[in-house]
């Protein structure tokens, strides 16, 4: 079937400066045919629909419109940015307290309303948040992913493309682990045209490469904290970074994306949630790559995962449950 034909409902649960502006950056590309914003506040999502809607003569047909959670249930993609966001300074594991129950109730919703969709988690703690919704809905790892550490590998590679004056579209590089402060950059893995970044560095002279690569990984690991310190919010990156995640799954590209999954043993780890390179499409993950780490990023790799263990353990489930 032609894909104009095929329905693409788009389900927007939390219509904040996250979920608004990634409705704003959808809205251009004519990849959905339908965006229904869901918020607690209701009269936020009028006005959100009315801004968004007055827009639609200059873009490709869209429906976009208020809805509720029986939405959900033709929809192929649900997307969730409902939730306490970062006051400066606090980190995003310190905001679980408040999202976990947020998180359950929604889910508990939705489960009301069976359907096919892909979920994907955007509200921080947003691999402990994924964790969390697996388990409430308990559907099959591959549908419900969270947005990761897409965000962090993009702005790795504007800071390597800045770094090394490429355009940042030809630069590969990659975050894995937390979408947090445990974050690992894996320098085995970034190329400029099949060059290894650690050969490609030292080989243009620009700068030294053992002192710079560390100053740029803390540079990707604290962007959010000075963001947040700045104006308060993060939305414009995190909102193509969900355009990028829709694109993939809508048009099933089997495009490669690090996004944060349930693992079952791959980089030996075991039932937490974290980014690692997967392939995505239509029915959300459908392989997850087994990279070659070296060992110091495999034992960070795994040091995140531990920090999220922590996390989660802190959290007493049961009570909402
Ligand atoms: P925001 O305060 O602007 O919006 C949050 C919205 O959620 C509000 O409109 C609020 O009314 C709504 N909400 C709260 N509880 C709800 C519920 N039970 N049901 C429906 N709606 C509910 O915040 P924001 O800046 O849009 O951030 C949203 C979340 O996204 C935060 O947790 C933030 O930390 C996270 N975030 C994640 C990433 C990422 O890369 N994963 C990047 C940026 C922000």
């Amino acid at each position: 079937m032609e894909m104009s034909k095929i329905s693409r409902k788009v389900v927007v649960i939390g219509a904040g400066a996250v979920g608004t502006t990634y409705c704003y950056a959808l809205m251009h590309t004519g990849l959905a045919n339908e965006i229904v914003l869901i918020d607690l506040d209701t009269e936020r999502v009028k006005g959100e629909v009315m801004d968004l809607s007055h827009g639609l003569p200059f873009v490709p047909p869209v429906n976009i419109r208020a809805g509720n959670y029986a939405d959900c249930k033709d929809a192929n993609l649900i997307i969730v940015t409902a939730g306490a966001k970062q006051e400066p300074g606090e980190s995003r594991l310190n905001l679980i307290n408040r999202n976990a129950e947020i998180i359950i109730s929604i889910c508990k919703t939705i489960k009301k309303h069976s359907t096919e969709a892909v979920l994907v988690m955007v509200t921080n703690p947003v691999d402990v948040l994924t964790y969390i919704a697996i388990k409430q809905l308990q559907w099959p790892r591959e549908r419900i992913i969270g947005s990761g550490t897409l965000l962090d590998s993009s702005r790795f590679r504007y800071m390597l493309s800045q770094h090394c004056r490429i355009d940042p579209r030809n630069v590969h590089a990659y975050i894995l682990g937390e979408h947090g402060d445990s974050e690992v950059a894996v320098w085995s893995m970034a190329h400029i045209a099949g060059v290894s970044i650690k050969d490609y560095c030292p080989a243009c002279l620009n700068c030294d490469p053992t002192k710079e690569h560390d100053l740029i990984a803390a540079k990707v690991r604290e962007s959010a904290y000075h963001i947040i310190d700045y104006k308060g919010i993060t939305c414009y990156a995190i909102g193509l970074s969900l355009v990028r995640i829709s694109e993939a799954i809508l048009r099933d590209e089997q495009s490669l994306l690090t996004v944060s999954i349930l693992l079952r043993g791959e980089y030996n780890i075991n039932d937490i949630c974290l980014s690692v390179p997967c392939v995505m499409g239509r029915t959300g993950v459908v392989k997850v790559i087994q990279a070659n780490l070296s060992d110091s990023e495999q034992t960070a790799l795994e040091t995140s995962a531990r920090t999220l263990r922590n996390t989660l353990s802190q959290i007493d489930v049961s009570q909402y449950t």
